[in-house]
């Protein structure tokens, strides 16, 4: 018997050079920093003031991290992380379901749900894992999705087989008529429905108006997730806006990161026993993943301990008021209602010109454009932390000042 000899037919792989290429021709590839540029800052560079991380030297203050609280760099937070690997061990070694269930993992679950007032939570390695294994447990058939929430809840939508329905942002309006249009089909009988929402939204700094989403969601019966991502530890009682809006009962599914305002790395879910208990089964980027690294478990109870006891919430608050008061004296326009201070620029040159004029006075805030913004809304995203004192905003203000000067912004 012959054998056909084989023939390459034509090539089946892939073309990266010409992906990369159409991106930088499109201005849109990233990169990270390069290498000699980070090694400068080596491994126990922690300079004081603005937190970590600071791109290039000791000097420049960071108004960019999700480190809201300053908590990186805090001893106690530290000393936590430290103490969990050199007792429980630096990773978990196995998904929580096979050996990885420590102590550590229970009590941070235990503190959050009590922060969040629930009947338990439950700890992911990455909010991005919280929000995909949450949304394809629940299998909804109907989910109604705010249009400018995270990537993760956009990708949990993805994975499922339900039908998403988009809203406008934080537009309660919006919603109801997309709840009241999807009641009025033949489908809309029996299904299982799902609003999900940001509560504070990142490159916004909205607020979405949860008071109202509850109400909309009990006319029509549909339940609520919140991504508390950049809210948790920093609104009442170290909670969220949840907390802040005294929703606890109304919302049924809380979740978020612990790689902001806790300082950490890793995800949770709150909510009820029932909730926590089908996720523990049918979460699978719960159940196939690794558990949290107990360290990161261990910073985050820290963190979120400081976040509840210590005054670094009213100091970041007053941070926030005093940057918003002087840019908007100044005659720029900030948007939004949070810690997250967008200033809207709106030409994308004209913010990265002003990024840079910020950056050659030692601030860094960086330019958002397109395509994560729309087109003619590039803006500096500011973000004070609670480690800035009076004179690192200061700083802040009148580099804001002496760059819009220089490109003629204000
Ligand atoms: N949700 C929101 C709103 C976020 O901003 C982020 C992180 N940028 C995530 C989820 C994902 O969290 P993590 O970084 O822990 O994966």
């Amino acid at each position: 018997m012959s054998m056909t000899p084989f023939t390459r037919m034509e090539d089946r792989g892939f073309d990266l050079e010409a992906r990369l290429e159409t991106l930088e021709d499109a201005t849109l590839k990233r990169s990270l920093s390069p290498v000699d540029r980070v090694a400068e800052r080596g491994y126990f560079a922690a300079p004081a003031g603005g937190g970590l991380p600071v791109l290039e030297s000791d000097e420049a203050l960071v108004f960019a991290a999700n480190n809201y609280l300053g908590l990186t760099d805090d001893q106690r937070v530290q000393d936590a992380a430290r103490q969990a690997a050199a007792t429980v061990g630096t990773g978990a070694g196995a998904s929580r379901l096979v050996t990885g269930d420590t102590m550590v993992h229970h009590d941070f679950e235990r503190l959050l749900a009590e922060t969040k007032s629930t009947e338990r939570a439950l700890a992911f390695s990455s909010g991005y894992a919280a929000n995909v294994g949450t949304i394809t447990a629940l299998e909804p058939d109907v989910i109604f999705s705010d249009e400018l929430n995270h990537a993760s809840i956009i990708d949990g939508c993805r994975l499922t087989s339900a039908e998403t329905v988009v809203y406008d942002h934080c537009d309660a309006s919006s919603l109801r008529s997309k709840l009241e249009a999807r009641a009025a089909t033949a489908e809309g009988a029996g299904e299982s429905w799902l609003i999900v929402t940001d509560s504070v939204f990142s490159m916004d700094g909205t607020v979405a108006p949860l008071t109202e989403i509850c109400d909309l969601a009990e006319e029509f019966g549909a339940w609520v997730m919140v991504d508390e991502a950049h809210a948790t530890g920093l609104y009442a009682n170290g909670g969220g806006v949840v907390q802040a809006e005294g929703l606890e009962d109304r919302v049924q599914i809380q979740l978020g990161t612990l790689s902001k305002a806790l300082a950490s790395q890793g995800g949770y879910v709150a909510g009820s026993e029932a909730l926590i208990e089908c996720l523990i089964n049918d979460a699978r980027s719960f159940v196939f993943s690794t558990g949290l690294a107990p360290p990161a478990a261990a910073a985050a109870s820290e963190a979120l301990h400081i976040a509840r006891h210590s005054d670094a919430r009213e100091r970041l608050w007053e941070n926030v008021a005093h940057l918003r008061d002087g840019l908007e004296s100044m005659g720029y326009r900030v948007l939004g209602e949070s810690q997250i201070l967008p200033v809207l620029v709106g030409d994308r040159e004209d913010a990265l010109a002003l990024a840079d004029g910020l950056r050659e006075r030692n601030i860094v805030a960086p330019a958002i454009r397109p395509p994560t913004v729309p087109e003619g809304t590039s803006r500096i995203r500011v973000v004070p932390m609670a480690t800035h004192d009076q004179n690192d905003i200061v700083t802040c203000l009148e580099a804001f000042r002496a760059a819009g000067t220089d490109i003629g912004l204000r």
